[in-house]
């Protein structure tokens, strides 16, 4: 274990988005590329974001495109009202506009990605939806 950890609600983790008691966040939310055109799913991790300076926390995303990307804080938000994680800045899938320019991995075709039948043996995917919050 070389990763810094810090409290919950600090360091920019977005307040509104709960901390599982692993430390992660829960598996199997949706996520929506920028374009809102790509589903994905959280792989349930969390870490703080590699890039020099930043603030921002990663987040695994499985894409249905079968690309696993680490997206950083500073370029998504979360809804708690549906329960949906939003890529709104950086490049399609990969919320990245910090470094490495110019916009990170790009999404494959759809002629490349995986059958449904095998992504829902994958991390993220294995398990329904978690659906809108009732008390939101
Ligand atoms: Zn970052």
């Amino acid at each position: 274990m070389t990763e810094r950890t810090r409290a919950p609600g600090t360091g920019g983790w977005p307040p509104n988005f709960p901390i599982e008691p692993s430390g992660g966040v829960a598996e199997g939310l949706v996520v929506r590329s920028v374009s809102g055109a790509i589903e994905g799913r959280t792989n349930g991790s969390r870490r703080r974001c590699s890039s020099t300076n930043c603030p921002g926390w990663f987040i695994g995303v499985l894409w249905e495109s079968g690309q696993q990307a680490y997206l950083c804080s500073e370029g998504w938000r979360y809804d708690p009202a549906s329960r949906t994680v939003r890529v709104v800045d950086g490049g399609e899938i990969s919320a990245r506009f910090v470094s490495p320019a110019p916009l990170g991995i790009e999404p494959l075709p759809r002629t490349e990605w995986p059958a449904r039948a095998a992504l829902a043996h994958r991390k993220g995917w294995r398990i329904p939806p978690t659906g809108p919050n009732p008390s939101l």
